[in-house]
C-alpha cells in the first residue's frame, strides 16, 4: 500500500521508491509461449525462414481479415512500411507532406527519407488528433501527400480528411499505429484513405519484436509495395524503385500470430487496467484521465493524463519525481516536431495550439507489467504530490 508520510519519503529526496522494478509505458505483451512455438514449428520444419514463407503469408491473411481490407503487406518495421508507402503515394513533382507537429517523434524523418519536406499542422485541442480544417491550412500547390495520424487515445478526423483528399486530389495515407484495434463510425480502421500503416514493435498493441504492415484495397499499390520491400525492381519498367530490403521474417510473424490469437484477451486485460485508472484518478485533483470513446471499438491500451491548470508542478518536475519512484511516465509527444532541430528543412506557420498543449500531457504506465494495485499506488502518489507541492518544490534538488 502507499506509505509515504512526508516529503522526505519521496525517492527524489532519498526515500524508498514506490516500486522496486520499473513500470513503463511500453506494452511488452507476451503471448503464450506454447503458441509461439507451435507457429514456429511450421517454418522450422519447412526450412523456410524468410521471403514469403508460410507464416508471413498467414499473418498477412489474418491481418487483412482483421482490418477487413483486400490486402495486407508486412514489413520489417512500421517505419519502413510508412517510408515505402509514402514513396508510392506522393504526387510526382510535388514536395511537401502535411502532418501534425504534435505526433510521433520520428514522423518528420519519414518524410525526409522519401525526399519530401514535412509541413506541420495543428491538432484539435479536444482530441489531440489531426483535423481536415487544420490540415487544409497547411496545403500548398506543392503538397504531395496528406499524412493523417491517429492520436494515442481515440481516432483523428477520418471523414474530414477523406473529404479533403477527395476535394483536393491529394492522396491520403494514415499512420494508424495507435488505432490498430479501433473502429471509426463502426468501420474497422485499416480501410480508410489510400492505405494505412501499422507497427508491431514490442511496445505496441501486437508484439512481433519488430514489424510493420500496410493495409489497402488498392491492388496496384499492394503489388508495388510487395516488390519494393524485397529489393525493389522486377522488370525494366520499374526503374524508379530503389532496391532495398524491408521484409518481415518468419519468426517475427510467428510471434505476431501468437499475439493476434491473444488479442481479445489482451484487450480485456487493458480494459480492466483502464477501469482501475478511471477509478483511481476519479478524485485526483489537478489531473484528468483522457477517456476512450467507448461507442467505438478500442484497445484501451494507452493511458494519457492531462496536467490541468491547477496542477502545481511543472511537467518536467512531475516526471522527475515519478521517475525516481520507478514510474517511467513519458511526456506525450514532446518536444513537438516543429520545435526540434533537424538536418533537413521543415515548413510551418505559427502553431499556438500545439505549443499550448505540448507541456500538458503524460503517458502513464500501461501494458503487461502493470497491475491494478500499481495503478492505485500511482494515483495515490499523484495526490500526495498535489497536496505537498509547495514543500516538494522547496526540497527538490535543482
Ligand atoms: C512506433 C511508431 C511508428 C514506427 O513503428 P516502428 O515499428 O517502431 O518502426 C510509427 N508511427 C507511430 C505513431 C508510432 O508510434
Amino acid at each position: 500500500m502507499f506509505n509515504k508520510k512526508g516529503v522526505s519519503d519521496l525517492a527524489a529526496v532519498g526515500g524508498a521508491p514506490v516500486f522496486d522494478q520499473i513500470r513503463s509505458t511500453s506494452n511488452l505483451v507476451r503471448p503464450d509461449f506454447g503458441r509461439f512455438l507451435e507457429y514456429s514449428t511450421i517454418f522450422y520444419e519447412q526450412h523456410r525462414y524468410t521471403n514469403d514463407g508460410p507464416l508471413v503469408t498467414l499473418l498477412e491473411q489474418r491481418l487483412a481479415a482483421f482490418h477487413q481490407t483486400r490486402y495486407c503487406i508486412s514489413f520489417c518495421s512500421g517505419f519502413w512500411a510508412l517510408v515505402l508507402t509514402m514513396k508510392c503515394l506522393a504526387l510526382p513533382g510535388k514536395t511537401e507532406v502535411v502532418m501534425p507537429s504534435l505526433t510521433y517523434r520520428r514522423m518528420a524523418d519519414l518524410a525526409a527519407w522519401v525526399g519530401l519536406t514535412p509541413h506541420f499542422c495543428e491538432v484539435d485541442p479536444a482530441t489531440l488528433g489531426m483535423t481536415a480544417e487544420h490540415a487544409e491550412r497547411s496545403i500548398t500547390e506543392r503538397t504531395a501527400l496528406l499524412l493523417g495520424v491517429h492520436p494515442i487515445v481515440n481516432n483523428c478526423d477520418v471523414d474530414g480528411l477523406e473529404k479533403l483528399s477527395a476535394e483536393t486530389g491529394i492522396p491520403l495515407l494514415f499512420d494508424s499505429v495507435e488505432s490498430v484495434y479501433e473502429t471509426y463510425r463502426g468501420k474497422k480502421i485499416g480501410g480508410f484513405g489510400r492505405a494505412e500503416c501499422f507497427s508491431m514493435h514490442a511496445s505496441k498493441l501486437v508484439n512481433a519484436f519488430e514489424a510493420g504492415y500496410v493495409t489497402t484495397d488498392d491492388a496496384e499499390l499492394a503489388a508495388r509495395l510487395a516488390r519494393m520491400r524485397g529489393f525493389g525492381f522486377y522488370g525494366e519498367d520499374n526503374v524508379e524503385l530503389l532496391g532495398m530490403n524491408a521484409k518481415l521474417n518468419e519468426i517475427h510473424a510467428a510471434m505476431a500470430l501468437a499475439g493476434l490469437d491473444d488479442l481479445p484477451e489482451q484487450v480485456d486485460r487493458n480494459r480492466a487496467r483502464y477501469s482501475a485508472y478511471q477509478q483511481a484518478f476519479s478524485d485526483s485533483p489537478g489531473v484528468r484521465l483522457l477517456e476512450f470513446d467507448e461507442i467505438e471499438q478500442t484497445s484501451f491500451k494507452n493511458i494519457v493524463v492531462e496536467l490541468k491548470g491547477d496542477w502545481p508542478l511543472s511537467r518536467a518536475e512531475t516526471i522527475k519525481l515519478l521517475h525516481a519512484e520507478k514510474i517511467l511516465v513519458r511526456p506525450y509527444y514532446a518536444p513537438a516536431l516543429h520545435q526540434k532541430k533537424t538536418s533537413y528543412r521543415t515548413i510551418f506557420g505559427p502553431l499556438p495550439i500545439t505549443e499550448a498543449l505540448v507541456d500538458n500531457f503524460l503517458l502513464m504506465p500501461c501494458g503487461h507489467f502493470v497491475t491494478e494495485d500499481d495503478i492505485f499506488q500511482t494515483a495515490a502518489l499523484m495526490r500526495f504530490l498535489f497536496a505537498n507541492a509547495t514543500e516538494i518544490k522547496h526540497r527538490m534538488p535543482q
